[in-house]
């Protein structure tokens, strides 16, 4: 006879996001619920996966080449056929091979000083992501940090644009249940969690219960 490791049995029903047993962090805005978690983009079961594109679509390195590695030939063939996206605004193919449904390709800025409207640039590819999921009725988004790789923006000033807005979008849109931003490797994890957490200990985060 077989024994089952213990561990299978005993195991709570837990948040999706935490299964990889990284770390984790939520809290409710409104009727949603928004997760950080240190991780990688391309294994998450959210319906939609964002990518951070450049403006081509025609697929680069980064979150991008692993995004196009792991969900095959088809996410590039119709992102061939979309013709590529401007700064500051969003794209949906499907996601291929992969878990999510979707993939949202997000242009964030190349950041320069932070005075060439950035903060702006990279608000707006976080809010068309979002409107794009509202609109084919996705209920659940998993975002990367959008231009702190290649493109340079600076981390904290990064999450700070990505955790407001997504915070107002998801104020007046409680279609969206879940957000999870998927965080690659320990700083960045860090860093959202310490803006998050400060955003909660300002009373900045509208909280509610979740549907
Ligand atoms: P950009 O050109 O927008 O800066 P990058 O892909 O270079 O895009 O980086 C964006 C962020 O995505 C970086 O913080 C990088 O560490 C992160 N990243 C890279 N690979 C993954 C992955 N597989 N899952 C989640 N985040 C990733």
């Amino acid at each position: 006879m077989r024994f089952l490791p213990l561990r299978a049995k005993i195991r709570p029903v837990a948040d999706p996001a935490r299964e990889e047993g990284n770390r984790f962090m939520k809290v409710t805005i409104n009727r949603s619920v928004l997760e950080l978690v240190e991780g990688d983009i391309t294994l998450q079961d959210t319906e939609a996966i964002v990518n951070a594109a450049n403006p081509s679509l025609l697929g680069g390195g980064g979150v991008d080449g692993a995004i196009h590695r792991a969900g095959g030939p088809q996410i590039l063939e119709e992102c061939k056929a979309i013709g590529g996206c401007p700064t500051g605004e969003a794209r949906i193919t499907s996601g291929g091979r992969l878990k999510a449904r979707y993939v949202i390709h997000a242009v964030g800025p190349v950041y320069k000083d932070g005075r060439q409207r950035e903060p702006e640039w990279l608000a707006g590819a976080y809010w068309s992501s979002l409107e794009l999921a509202s609109l084919n009725k996705i209920k659940s988004v998993a975002f990367p940090a959008i231009s702190t790789g290649v493109y340079g923006y600076p981390m904290e000033a990064a999450a700070e644009v990505a955790l407001t807005t997504v915070r107002r979008y998801l104020e007046g849109h409680p279609e969206i249940q879940r957000v999870r931003f998927v965080l690659f490797g320990t700083m960045a994890y860090e860093v959202y969690e310490r803006a998050l957490r400060a955003m909660k200990e300002e009373g900045r985060l509208k909280e509610g219960r979740p549907m």
